[in-house]
């Protein structure tokens, strides 16, 4: 078998998604690129948690093309294939259903930074991405998610929120590797959860004082951090 170490790497992090209790059903995928090869590991299409095996894992080239696996990979490839392509930076990407975050993805709004907990991983809001089109709708729809995803990040580096609110859909999230973007998953979800019990109890707070916020995110990340054990 080809690819042996990405498919145990994209299955396992399928399966951490499924454990986290992130997923219902088969809502949810993740992948992971092979930049050396041009290839990603991904979920099948509708193949149920439980089910699934590594030998599953379907791998796709970045133009969508199947080169190995004998089922169909998910029906989101195209949005995955498209934020490789487009950051050279990324090398993992899941997408769930995920209770809070969809909420927030529902009701068409960014998560305000409201506390240290979220100024940790992400430095200000996580974005909500436009309602698309009915024209890319109908167009390429799953592409269309990447794009809309992109115009999002316009003027923000991937990194500085390494996730985001898909309009009237769910979340998207990446890292460094498949496990990376599950572990930001599960974060963005606590995160939406604390987000909107915030929000609940004062629905008039603002967002975190600046200082807090580049305090908190600045000393884990960027050039200057200090934040757990150095080598
Ligand atoms: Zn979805």
């Amino acid at each position: 078998m080809y690819y042996r170490e990405l498919k145990r790497e994209v299955y396992e992090a399928n399966m951490e998604l499924e454990k986290r209790k992130l997923v219902t059903y088969t809502f949810g995928n993740v992948s992971q690129v092979d930049r050396q090869h041009g290839v990603i590991g991904i979920k099948p299409s509708g193949v149920p948690y439980e089910d699934l095996t590594l030998e599953d894992i379907v791998i796709v080239d970045l133009n969508n093309q199947v080169v190995e696996g004998r089922l169909n990979p998910s029906s989101d490839t195209k949005t995955h294939t498209y934020l490789y392509r487009q950051w050279d930076s990324i090398g993992g990407v899941t997408h769930t259903h995920s209770t809070y975050a969809t909420a927030w993805a529902q009701a068409q709004l960014a998560i305000p930074c409201y506390g240290t907990t979220h100024a940790d991983y992400v430095y200000g809001e996580i974005p909500c991405t436009a309602v698309m089109r009915d024209d890319q709708i109908a167009r390429d729809y799953e592409e269309e998610t990447g794009v809309q995803i992109l115009e999002c990040f316009a003027n923000r580096d991937p990194k500085e929120s390494p996730m985001v609110i898909v309009a009237g859909h769910a979340p998207f999230t990446w890292g460094d590797s498949a496990a990376k973007s599950v572990y930001h998953a599960v974060l963005l979800e606590e995160m939406a959860k604390m987000a909107y019990l915030t929000k609940t109890l004062a629905p008039n707070v603002g967002p975190l004082k600046q200082a807090l916020t580049d305090k908190h995110y600045l000393r884990k990340h960027g050039k200057d951090a200090y934040y757990g054990q150095s080598n």
